[in-house]
């Protein structure tokens, strides 16, 4: 069975007392025991995060570059990742892919690079309104699918994070049906493309605008093994999310 897994995504967002105040909560908190949980602060407090937050919850960096050390103003590299305890990067979320303008072999090869060196990714997919509503959406998320996959040999530590990006941050939550629906069809190209084992395997996550309220029947769908969780993780209810299925 694949382990329920909840990440929180902090974003561009938090001081140093408020992520203080963030990594208090989880440390008193109850937790699922056998949910995974990974939070993603920036890059600034990766380390008060690593150093102060519960051992069980490990710790992602937002981003991570496909190359050793060296003279790449701005990055952050793998093994200084893993010097600081950090074992889990977000790689192709939306916002870089748009925002950043990263493309899909870009995010492919850092996927490969953190993964073949020892970091692994929660690797970020989905369509945005237009493509939603011109009925290209399992399209767009298969040829993002295939640009990873012809990076990727080991899946093992990769987690799929799908996020349309019409859901994130606007309140406007997917529906359990149309979740479930890229979550099965996400499945089946693996099984298709890839294998009967990693499609089993891989945890596939819903992400955009999850709270404490939608995340139950979200948590229900077959093929939704968890959330990334962008502004309520910076909120005590995270942990309401994290204890979703109890
Ligand atoms: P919100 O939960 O704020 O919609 O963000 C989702 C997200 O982008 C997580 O990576």
């Amino acid at each position: 069975a694949r382990k329920f897994f909840v990440g929180g995504n902090f974003k561009m967002n938090g001081s140093i007392s408020s992520i203080k105040e963030i990594v208090g909560n989880l440390n008193n908190a109850t937790l699922d025991p056998s949910v995974e949980v990974v939070v993603s602060p920036s890059y600034l407090h990766l380390l008060l995060v690593r150093e102060n937050l519960r051992k069980e919850i490990e710790v992602a960096s937002q981003n991570v570059y496909d190359k050793p050390n060296g003279a790449f103003t701005g990055e952050v590299s793998v093994s200084q990742l893993k010097d600081s305890g950090i074992n889990w990067a977000i790689l192709g979320h939306s916002e870089r892919r748009t925002i950043l303008r990263e493309s899909d072999e870009v995010v492919a090869l850092k996927t490969k690079y953190a993964t073949d060196n020892g970091v692994s990714v929660i690797w970020c997919c989905g369509e945005s309104l237009e493509e939603r509503e011109a009925g290209k959406t399992i399209d767009v998320v298969s040829k993002q699918l295939a640009a990873l996959k012809a990076q990727i040999s080991d899946w093992s530590k990769i987690v799929i994070a799908y996020e349309p990006i019409w859901a994130i941050g606007t309140g406007k939550v997917a529906t359990t049906e149309q979740a479930q629906e890229v979550h099965k069809a996400i499945r089946e190209w693996l099984k298709a493309n890839v294998s009967d084992k990693v499609a089993d395997e891989t945890r596939i996550l819903y992400g955009g605008s999850v709270n404490e309220k939608n995340c139950g029947e979200l948590s229900k769908q077959a093929d939704i093994d968890g959330f990334l969780v962008g502004g309520a993780s910076l909120k005590p209810a995270f942990v309401d999310i994290i204890n979703c299925q109890k």
